[in-house]
């Protein structure tokens, strides 16, 4: 499933592609995919300017002329494409936006949807949602003390959308394995030392995924050869079996709240 840094990967480049373009056209394939009837959806979305593009959590916000919303979950096996009728992908469109000659495809709409909101209904729909962890105002302190309040396992933590909004299987096992920390561990034996090395391995994981342009498996327009970089990356996700980067370790995998957790046993404690 697509994490914080995917999404921002996505969001950079609509806002250079996308944002200032009107929709011209609208198909919708799958009406599961969105929320209100087709014929609503046509027209409060046609002929409408995105203005800008934005990404809150693992969400994405497409923000129209007439303050409606887009809200895009890619959810798991969801992606999107950029490109014309020739350079489609040869996959099950669910929902389709024009922009003239080149179009939005949005793929594997299966859990994932497109829906329509006012700003009011997207502000209490994002409203569960923790902190952006990469913003500057989350700072250690923050981070340190909503930590503190929380008890459990920490990679169950980590996924925590409203504890931190963003992190999923992949980054919360690249965070703690940069950290030196097993996430199976429970948060109430950190110590301050290790809670710091978290905050400072989140903010650099999470910072590296999206200059790397993330792990999506297809590029997101024919010649992007940003989307994706960080496959290469991975240090310890699904990685089980294989030596550790660091040490040499045979990497493990644990199930933890029935999510496959990745470590190393030698040099994360
Ligand atoms: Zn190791």
């Amino acid at each position: 499933m697509p994490e914080l840094p995917e999404m921002e990967n996505y969001k950079i480049i609509l806002n250079q592609r996308v944002a200032g373009q009107v929709i011209t056209g609208i198909t919708v394939t799958r009406e599961k995919s969105i929320n209100v009837n087709v014929d609503l959806f046509r027209k409060s979305v046609l002929n409408q300017k995105v203005v800008t593009v934005n990404r809150r959590g693992k969400h994405i916000l497409f923000q129209l002329d007439n303050n409606s919303v887009l809200l895009l979950h890619l959810m798991l096996g969801g992606w999107m494409f950029y490109g014309t009728d020739a350079e489609k992908p040869k996959r099950t469109i669910q929902v389709q936006l024009s922009f003239g000659e080149e179009n939005l495809y949005f793929i594997g709409l299966r859990l994932g949807y497109l829906h329509l909101y006012s700003p009011a209904e997207v502000e209490n729909r994002l409203a569960h949602l923790g902190p952006e962890p990469l913003a500057a105002e989350f700072t250690k302190e923050e981070f340190l003390k909503t930590l503190a309040l929380k008890h459990g396992r920490l990679k169950t933590t980590l996924l925590d959308q409203e504890f931190i909004a963003g992190i999923g299987n992949c980054y919360s096992a690249e965070i703690c394995f940069d950290a030196c920390i097993k996430p199976v561990r429970d948060i109430d034996e950190l110590h301050e030392k290790e809670r710091i090395r978290l905050f400072n391995s989140m903010k650099s994981i999470l910072e590296k995924g999206v200059r790397y342009g993330g792990y999506m498996e297809h590029p997101f327009f024919n010649g992007d050869i940003v989307t994706g970089g960080f496959q290469d990356q991975c240090l310890i996700y699904d990685r089980e079996g294989q030596t550790c980067k660091r040490c040499g370790t045979i990497i493990v995998m644990e199930m933890v709240s029935s999510r496959k957790t990745f470590y190393c046993p030698n040099c994360q404690r």
